[in-house]
C-alpha cells in the first residue's frame, strides 16, 4: 500500500533507481524536496538538465567533458607515449585524483566477462588499436585485478600484439578482487610506479 500521494511514491521509485540509493534514503530525499525552497528544487533539476545536455564522452580517451575533447586529451604537456587503459571514468578519476601520472588514458567502458556475457565490442578495439598506433610506446593495464580483469588484460595483450608497444600492468598493493576507485591516491600512484610488463 502506498504511505504518500502519488507524486511523492513516483520520486521516491526514481531516486531508488539511482545507484547506492536505497528505499529508505530514496524517501528520505524524496520528503526533503517537497519542504525544500522552490529556488533550490528549481536548480536542482536544472543542474541535472546541464549534465544531461552537455556532459559526454571525449571522442579519444572515452573521459567525460562539455566539449568534444576532454581535458586530459588536450593537454599538450601530458605524455602521449604512455596510454593508460581503465575500465570506467571512475577508474579514471582516481587515478587523476593521485595527482602523479601525466600519460594518457582509454577508457573500456567495461570488462570482458564471460558470466555477464560482456565483450570488448570492436569499436572499442579498433578505437585503442588507433591510440596505440599513433605514437604510444607503453599501454599501462589500470584494472582492477579481478578475474575479469586479468582476463581483459591477457585480450588486450594479444590484441597489441601486432605493435611494438610495451605491455605492463599496475603492480599489486590492490588486493585481489579491489575495484580502483575505492583505493588511496598514494595506493595508486605506488600501484602505478610498480608496474611490471606482462
Ligand atoms: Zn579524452
Amino acid at each position: 500500500m502506498d504511505y504518500y500521494p502519488e507524486p511523492i511514491e513516483n520520486l521516491i521509485s526514481e531516486f531508488a533507481k539511482l545507484p547506492s540509493i536505497g528505499k529508505r534514503s530514496a524517501e528520505r530525499l524524496a520528503i526533503s524536496l517537497v519542504f525544500e525552497d522552490d529556488d533550490k528544487v528549481n536548480s536542482f533539476i536544472e543542474a541535472i538538465r546541464l549534465v544531461k545536455s552537455t556532459v559526454k564522452q571525449c571522442t579519444i580517451c572515452g573521459n567525460l567533458t562539455d566539449g568534444e575533447i576532454c581535458s586530459v586529451c588536450s593537454d599538450r604537456s601530458r605524455n602521449g607515449k604512455l596510454l593508460c587503459v581503465v575500465e570506467s571514468v571512475k577508474d579514471l578519476i582516481a587515478i587523476e585524483k593521485s595527482g602523479e601520472f601525466r600519460g594518457k588514458y582509454f577508457v573500456l567502458g567495461n570488462l570482458l566477462s564471460p558470466i555477464k556475457n560482456l565483450e570488448l565490442s570492436d569499436i572499442v578495439i579498433d578505437k585503442l588499436k588507433n591510440r596505440v598506433k599513433d605514437g604510444v610506446e607503453e599501454v599501462i593495464l589500470a584494472i582492477s585485478p579481478t578475474i575479469e580483469g586479468e582476463m581483459t588484460g591477457i585480450f588486450i595483450k594479444e590484441v597489441l600484439k601486432e605493435f611494438d608497444v610495451v605491455v605492463t600492468k599496475i603492480a599489486s598493493g590492490i588486493p585481489v578482487g579491489g575495484n580502483l576507485e575505492y583505493f588511496d591516491g598514494d595506493t595508486l600512484f605506488k600501484a602505478l610506479e610498480d608496474r611490471r610488463e606482462i
